[in-house]
C-alpha cells in the first residue's frame, strides 16, 4: 500500500502523540493537572465539534474562557514538565478527526472566547497598527493620510473563538468593507487565520493587521502579518516548532463604504456559494488544495467519481471537490479511504497529485487508509 505524504505525516503525528500522551500519563503530575483545572474534562466525544460529524473522543478537553486561565494552564504544563500533546480546535470545519480518538489535550476556542470590538477612532489605535496601515497596499503607496482619510478606516479586534461570518456581519452592519469575500467561509477567526482561509479572490491575509498568540513556551506575542508567512491555505502556525501555539485574537482593517453595496456583494456571493456547494450535508468544504494549473473538483469530476461512495462518505454530486457525510453511521475511515481512492484515481489518470487541505487530527492507523 502506498500512502501519500500527508497521510504518512498524520500517522507519524498519531504515533508520536500516543507515545507522548502515555509518557505524560505515567507522570505523577497528571492527576495534579486535572485537580488544578476542574474545567478539564476527560473522554469527551468530539463528533459534535467536527463539521464532518465524525470522530472519537478527546482524552482531555478544555474550553478556553479567558486568556489568563489559558496562560495559567500553559505555565502549569511547563512547570510540571508535563509534555502533553496539544491540539487546537475551532469550529472543526476543516478537520478529519480519527474514529480512534485524539490522545491529547484538546483546547477548544469557541463562543465563550469570542469578544469582538469595532474601533473606528484612529486616535485610540496603538502605533504598530498605524504603521502597518501606512504600509497597507490598500493605500496605494500613500505615505500620509489626512484626518478625513483616517476616518475612513476602522479596526476590528476579535478573539479567536468568534466566527469569521459574524465578524463580516459586524463590519457590514457598520458600513465597513474589506471582509465581504469571507461571508460564507465557516469557522472561527483562529481557525481561518491558521489556514489563511480565502474565497472569491480574497484571503484572510488581505485584511489582517496583527495576530496575538500564546507561544508553546508560554509567551504572549503580537505579530504583524508580514511575519506570519501567510500563503495559499498555509501559515507560520503550521511549522512543527509552533505546534501547540494558540491564536488568541486578531485585528482586521476595514474601510468605510456604502452599506447597500456591501450588502449586495454579500448577497451575490451567498447565492453563488449556495448554488455551487452541498451546504446541507456535513463536510469539510474542499477536501483538496488546488493543484497548480488545475482544479481539483474538475479532475475528480472528469474521473467520473461524482457520487462515488465508500461507507457513509460520498463525493458530492454538486461539487466534486467536496466529500460529504451521507449516513448517520459514517466513519472517519470511510472518508480517509475515499480520499485515498480519489488521490490514486486522479494520479493514475492525469498524473496530478492531490494534496489534502483538510487536517488529519487524532490517532490514525494504517488500517484507516486501506482499500
Ligand atoms: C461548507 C464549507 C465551506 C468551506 N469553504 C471554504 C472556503 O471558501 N475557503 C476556505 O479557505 N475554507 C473553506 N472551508 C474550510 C474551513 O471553513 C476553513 O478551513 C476554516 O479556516 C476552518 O476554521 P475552524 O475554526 O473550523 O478551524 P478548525 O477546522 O477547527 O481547525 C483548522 C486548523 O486550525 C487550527 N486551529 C483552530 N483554531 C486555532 C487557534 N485558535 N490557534 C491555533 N490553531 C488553531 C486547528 O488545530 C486545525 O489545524 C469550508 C468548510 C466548509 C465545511
Amino acid at each position: 500500500m502506498s500512502l501519500f505524504q500527508q497521510e504518512i505525516a498524520a500517522l507519524q503525528t498519531a504515533t508520536e502523540q500516543r507515545a507522548m500522551f502515555n509518557q505524560a500519563r505515567e507522570q505523577a503530575a497528571f492527576p495534579k493537572l486535572v485537580a488544578a483545572f476542574p474545567a478539564i474534562r476527560r473522554q469527551v466525544p468530539l463528533k459534535p465539534y467536527c463539521n464532518f460529524a465524525v470522530g472519537g473522543q478527546a482524552a482531555l478537553f478544555y474550553e478556553v474562557t479567558s486568556e489568563s486561565e489559558l496562560m495559567r494552564l500553559y505555565r502549569f504544563l511547563r512547570t510540571e514538565q508535563l509534555n502533553l500533546p496539544i491540539v487546537l480546535l475551532g469550529q472543526g470545519c476543516n478537520l478529519l478527526l480519527s474514529d480512534n480518538g485524539v490522545n491529547a489535550l484538546v483546547i477548544y476556542l469557541g463562543a465563550r472566547f469570542a469578544k469582538t470590538a469595532l474601533s473606528p477612532d484612529y486616535r485610540t489605535w496603538d502605533y504598530p497598527y498605524i504603521e502597518e496601515i501606512q504600509r497597507h497596499e490598500a493605500l496605494q503607496g500613500k505615505e500620509h493620510l489626512s484626518e478625513e482619510e483616517w476616518q475612513n478606516y476602522a479596526l476590528i479586534h476579535v478573539q479567536a473563538g468568534q466566527t469569521l461570518k459574524r465578524t463580516v456581519q459586524l463590519a457590514a452592519q457598520n458600513s465597513y468593507s474589506g471582509l465581504e469575500f469571507a461571508c460564507g467561509i465557516p469557522g472561527t477567526v483562529g481557525g481561518t487565520t491558521y489556514m489563511n482561509a480565502g474565497a472569491y479572490g480574497g484571503t484572510v491575509a488581505d485584511c489582517l493587521l496583527g495576530v496575538r498568540y500564546l507561544s508553546p513556551d508560554c509567551n504572549i506575542i503580537e505579530l504583524r502579518p508580514g511575519y506570519l508567512d501567510l500563503q495559499y491555505r498555509s501559515s507560520y502556525f503550521m511549522i512543527p516548532a509552533m505546534q501547540g501555539a494558540v491564536i488568541l485574537g486578531v485585528t482586521y482593517l476595514v474601510q468605510k463604504a456604502n452599506k447597500q453595496d456591501i450588502a449586495a456583494v454579500i448577497k451575490d456571493l451567498t447565492i453563488k456559494r449556495e448554488s455551487l456547494q452541498p451546504l446541507n450535508y456535513p463536510s469539510a468544504g474542499s477536501i483538496f488544495k488546488r493543484p497548480e494549473g488545475y482544479y481539483a473538483g474538475k479532475l475528480i469530476s472528469d474521473a467520473k467519481l461524482k457520487g462515488f461512495r465508500i461507507g457513509g462518505a460520498m463525493v458530492s454530486d454538486l461539487h466534486a471537490g467536496f466529500i460529504v457525510n451521507v449516513a448517520t453511521d459514517c466513519q472517519s475511515r470511510d472518508i480517509c479511504r475515499l480520499i485515498h481512492k480519489i488521490q490514486k484515481t486522479v494520479q493514475s489518470l492525469y498524473g496530478v497529485t492531490l494534496a489534502t487541505e483538510v487536517r488529519y487530527i487524532g490517532d490514525f492507523t494504517e488500517q484507516d487508509f486501506e482499500d
